[in-house]
């Protein structure tokens, strides 16, 4: 039995940018709208050597009612599932009030977790990732889904967690 990695966090961070590029292709739909993951979607994955089942997830919305309420069903079934999480924030957009209560159910939900603060392109904006300490989730990883950057060093940590 492989282990399964779900990443989550809430719309818009860059989740399914984050599991395409582990993938190494294009799957996950990668939207400007927010939300548009509506589902649970699971891939077979492999990295240095060790082979897991990727799950991308809906965006997040902890509180809010519809529709959005069933994409954060979707979100906390797959944590469930999982066997670790990675857990995706905005360092453009900073810390947020929805990042705060999703962590609060992670830290419910007792999944081990590894903290991706997304959007850092440049080594020069790794200061973006500072105030994500405050989460107490441990070292908040900077990355950039879209150009690859910090990727590696973060799945050995999450992976390091199944
Ligand atoms: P999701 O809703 O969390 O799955 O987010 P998506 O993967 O659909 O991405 C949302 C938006 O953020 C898209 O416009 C992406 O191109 C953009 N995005 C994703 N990753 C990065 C990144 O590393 N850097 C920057 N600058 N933009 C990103
Ligand atoms: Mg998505």
């Amino acid at each position: 039995e492989v282990g399964v990695l779900a990443v989550v966090g809430r719309p818009n961070v860059g989740k399914s940018t984050l599991v395409n590029r582990i993938l190494g292709r294009r799957a996950a739909v990668v939207e400007n709208t927010p939300g548009v993951t509506r589902d649970r979607v699971s891939y077979d994955a492999e990295w240095a050597g060790t082979d897991f089942k990727l799950v991308d997830t809906g965006g997040w919305e902890a509180d809010v009612e519809g529709i959005e309420s069933s994409i954060a069903n979707q979100a906390e079934i797959a944590v469930r599932l999982a066997d670790a999480v990675i857990l995706v924030v905005d360092g453009i957009v900073g810390l947020t009030a929805s990042d705060e209560r999703i962590v609060k159910m992670l830290r419910a939900a007792g999944k081990p977790i590894t903290l991706a603060v997304n959007k850092v392109d440049s080594q020069a904006d790794e200061y973006l990732t500072a105030e994500f300490w405050k989460l107490g989730m441990g070292e908040p990883f900077g990355i950039s889904a879209m150009h690859g950057r910090g990727v590696g060093d973060l799945l050995d940590e999450a992976l390091d967690k199944l």
